[in-house]
């Protein structure tokens, strides 16, 4: 078999190895049983835990330079999960050099001096020490902060406990599941993430863009390298490149594969098949142990400071007790045994609740009642289930939470209305009482109180049930039931507070939530997924509602016909949400969960299953676990038939606690 060469571009100078290689066929592969942590940056970005170990680098059977193989260590360090991207880029008013637009395209065309400046910025962002002096462009490998992989670093994240050809195994085959190359690329780059990961959970290490290295490029470096953190060379005017690229042969996309480009100063010069991703430092503890709590979580912005800078990455080394070290196997992802990784903790399902809920009193006989919520919390009494969970108490939402989703003037309206003893609020079906304001300050409060949980890892996903409901909730104007969007300021909460820009919000509420696809109908950076009877209340909700401008497409709606049952359902999540949601690869996502769509329901029309709401939450989870390591909150809508909304809630919960 032989590999095609590795592609030029007229502009990219420097590319010194082109590759033939004939018959690799190295067996076997050792690989680790579970994916390493990962944290979110309080910039945004996505990042996994790379535990100290020792690995094979290299490859006797590559090109010259990639010999000879030899055991190398490596201390522990966070590296991004994707390649930085275009929209990450212009965060710090950098100019975006790349040929091929996108904001969540890889940025390229960027010469490795302009990499590293990216690694300061970003650092001097989060609060931490750039590791670069902007003159001599020397590494500090002592300071805290961002900066480039070493070339052994990104071969081992790369390899991922592997030794074979591909951090998949040596079939090359295989590679246009796990990269964008000259086979299946198209001749650009394409969003990161899109692709499956290697087994630490790491995106395009192979494909869409190679990859700068801290180090230096020298062509017999292997022969003579430390055997502890190899840093290249002292002296040179060439940097290392991993990884291949859109244009690379698969030759070139294996994790051995080397080759280098001048680190010019001017971009022009630089190839549009050449990025990047940072990493950083983690505590010589995460070798041993960290506490997940301490890793997987991110501090709020104004916890950060009096945490300190390394709050969200200071290992507690008693918290679990490992040595991470590959186990051996043919498949990266094959379950070895051997307990040498760490056993996943039983996952936690945050649960908010407040008695201040039940103080929104509606008219007698109104089905959005107090009594939905004690029906609720009485079937996960007594079905053993509410002990399991986590409690989560919540405080009022602050004006400025609600007022990113509510004009000011109207949620006064709200204040005043119920404090003077109105009956309703704008129209008779949102019948208010005196506490119901405090309750509807208090339900928006419940999804931050959620969302914090989940955030800081206090939780991996919760579930709030709370009311008054909030989907129908427009910017000046309460209806169907609601007063304060609950799931749209969660939104613009997750975004603002944790810095993260893709949220997708999954609504199977019987009924259209028109007040969250208004909240974000332009907007890009939400996925708005609504299935739902139709025609109903309140109207909207056609297919051809698919969002505006920027956010074309970014609101997605299956109306079905009453009567619709769980197969109808699921097709529509299998078929529609989940590939749409792969595609947008959210970072954190919410449930919109009316349970009104219910057979036994009295208000909606169709049949789904208590059953079937297993399901339905089966695939959410599933896209929340590919997509954002889990993150997930569900917000109670509507559900009116008291025993089918406490069933469905119980088998909800119990998917979330699996
Ligand atoms: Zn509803």
């Amino acid at each position: 078999m032989g590999f095609k060469p590795l592609p030029m571009k007229a502009a990219c100078i420097g590319i010194l190895v082109l590759l033939t290689l004939a018959g690799c066929r190295r067996q076997g592969s050792t690989g680790t049983t579970a994916t390493p942590q990962t944290m979110t940056t309080p910039s945004g970005i996505e990042m996994v835990l790379i535990p100290a170990g020792t690995f094979e680098m290299g490859s006797d059977k590559g090109t010259p330079d990639e010999a000879p193989v030899h055991k190398v260590s490596v201390g522990s360090f966070w590296m991004d999960r994707y390649e930085v991207v275009q929209e990450e880029f212009r965060k710090y008013q950098r100019p975006d050099p790349s040929h091929f637009k996108g904001p969540r395209q890889p940025l390229e065309q960027i010469n490795w001096t302009d990499a590293a400046g990216y690694c300061n910025d970003r650092s001097r962002a989060d609060g931490l020490e750039p590791c670069y002096d902007e003159k001599t462009w020397e590494c500090n490998f002592n300071a805290n902060g961002y900066r480039l992989p070493t070339e052994a670093e990104w071969e081992y994240a790369c390899r991922a406990g592997t030794t074979t050809q591909y951090s998949f195994g040596n079939n090359a085959g295989s590679l246009k599941d796990y990269a964008w190359d000259a086979d299946n690329a198209s001749a650009k780059t394409h969003p990161v993430g899109q692709k499956k990961p290697n087994a630490w959970g790491l995106y395009d290490m192979h494909g869409n863009v190679a990859e700068w290295c801290n180090d230096r490029y020298a062509k017999d470096y292997y022969q003579q390298s430390p055997d502890k953190d190899p840093r290249g060379p002292t002296e040179g005017r060439e940097r290392v490149i991993r990884g291949g690229a859109w244009n690379s042969s698969a030759g070139s996309c294996r994790s051995a594969y080397r080759t280098s480009s001048l680190s010019v100063d001017d971009t022009c010069l630089a190839d549009d098949a050449i990025g990047f991703r940072c990493v950083r430092n983690a505590p010589a503890s995460s070798s041993m142990g960290v506490s997940p709590m301490s890793i997987t979580g991110i501090l709020p912005v104004e916890d950060r400071k009096s945490h300190g800078r390394d709050a969200h990455a200071t290992g507690t080394p008693n918290a679990i007790n490992r040595v991470w070290e590959p186990t051996h196997g043919q498949d990266a992802r094959a379950t070895t045994g051997g307990g040498l990784m760490p056993s996943q903790p039983k996952p936690k399902t945050g649960f908010v609740y407040d008695d201040v809920y039940l103080e929104h009193k509606t008219t007698p006989g109104h089905p959005e009642s107090p009594a939905r919520l004690t029906a609720i919390i009485e079937k996960l009494k007594t079905d053993g289930v509410y002990a399991q969970l986590v409690p989560l108490t919540p405080k009022p939402a602050s004006l400025e939470r609600i007022q990113a989703i509510h004009a000011p003037r109207y949620v006064e309206r709200v204040r005043i209305s119920c404090e003077t003893g109105e009956e309703y609020l704008d129209s008779p079906d949102v019948p208010i009482s005196r506490k119901s304001y405090a309750a509807a300050l208090m339900a928006a409060g419940g999804v931050l109180r959620a969302v914090d949980a989940v955030m800081q890892g206090e939780a991996n996903n919760a579930f709030c049930a709370i009311r008054p409901p909030g989907h129908h909730a427009l910017e000046d104007r309460a209806m169907g039931f609601c007063i304060f969007n609950n799931v749209a300021i969660g939104t613009r909460y997750v975004q603002q507070q944790y810095g993260l820009s893709k949220v997708l919000i999954v609504d199977w509420d019987v009924h259209h939530g028109n007040g969250t696809q208004a909240a974000f109908y332009d907007d890009p950076s939400v996925l708005y997924f609504s299935v739902h009877q139709y025609p109903f209340y309140p109207g909207s909700g056609s297919e051809a509602e698919k969002g505006r401008g920027q956010g074309l497409n970014h609101t997605i709606n299956v109306p079905l016909p009453g009567g619709s049952g769980d197969k109808v359902y699921l097709e529509a999540f299998e078929q529609k949400l989940r590939p749409a949601a792969l595609a947008f690869a959210p970072q954190f996502v919410f449930i919109s969960a009316g349970f009104d769509a219910h057979e036994n329901d009295t208000l909606g029309g169709m049949r789904v299953t208590t059953e079937g709401y297993g399901k339905l939450t089966h695939i959410v989870k599933g896209i929340a676990n590919q997509c954002c390591q889990g993150r997930l909150v569900s917000v109670l809508e509507g559900g009116y038939g008291l025993k089918g909304l406490a069933a469905s809630v119980e088998t909800h919960i119990r998917v979330l606690m699996d």
